[in-house]
């Protein structure tokens, strides 16, 4: 069998069954693959088997690609540190970025957003677990961050973005998805229309599908391993 397609539906199965243990429609977790340092040809034959969302952590990369690709409709996630000096191109060239983590960012994206396009889907990237070196906005500047988003009219807020802190303990883990769905919650009552969770990655994609995930990240058991860059 295909190998693409064997991964994508060993993937989409783990999906969903972690759904059916929970008593969530399958069709409430999107999946985006995460293609960074994968070649265009492993994203074509994945958009051949019917997946359109992909995620890439650097803009020179994912722009390539993109050329390479333009003949495909698809939907490109930004998911990776985002610079004040990439967002003018971030902001043309993605359907999302689902890591957002300062004010700053916030308002050069909408001011660059190109008036052809739709508003920008955002996420806010939380470090939920209050690491020093982690990116992610600080869980007490969340809602701050959300009230400008939403004054933002090239912006569209979706939701909330984490990674855990690394670490083989299943039940800290639980605790980090539990505090961004905790989060979210808090923001829907301040008023805020957030449809994204995204959490869960190759790992740990049934946990946070447990905990109320609405979009797993997977790279790995998708792709096979990352290739080394240049
Ligand atoms: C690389 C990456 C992933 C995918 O990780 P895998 O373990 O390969 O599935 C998910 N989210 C972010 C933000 C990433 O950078």
């Amino acid at each position: 069998m295909n190998m693409h397609l064997e991964r994508l539906q060993k993937v989409r199965s783990r999906i969903d069954s972690a759904c059916r243990e929970r008593g969530r429609d399958p069709a409430s977790v999107q999946l985006l693959a995460v293609s960074k340092q994968q070649d265009a040809n492993a994203i074509r034959a994945l958009h051949a088997l019917g997946q359109v969302d992909f995620g890439e952590n650097r803009l020179q990369e994912a722009v390539e690609k993109q050329s390479i690709l333009k003949d495909l409709d698809l939907f490109w996630h930004f998911i990776g540190p985002v610079q004040s000096n990439k967002t003018r191109d971030i902001a043309a060239h993605f359907d999302w970025v689902q890591s957002v983590d300062r004010e700053k960012i916030l308002r050069r994206l909408n001011e660059q957003r190109p008036a052809h396009l739709p508003p920008l889907n955002i996420c806010l990237q939380v470090n939920i677990d209050h690491e020093p070196q982690k990116a992610g906005a600080p869980v007490r500047q969340v809602a701050a961050l959300a009230r400008s988003a939403s004054e933002c009219p090239r912006l569209r807020l979706r939701g909330l973005m984490c990674i855990p802190a690394l670490t083989e303990d299943e039940a800290r883990t639980r605790g980090s998805f539990d505090a961004l769905v905790a989060l979210a919650r808090s923001l829907r009552k301040d008023g805020h229309r957030l449809d994204t969770l995204s959490m869960g990655m190759s790992g740990d994609l049934e946990l946070a599908v447990a905990c109320g995930s609405t979009l797993v990240r997977v790279g790995t058991d998708l792709f096979g391993p990352r290739q080394a860059r240049a």
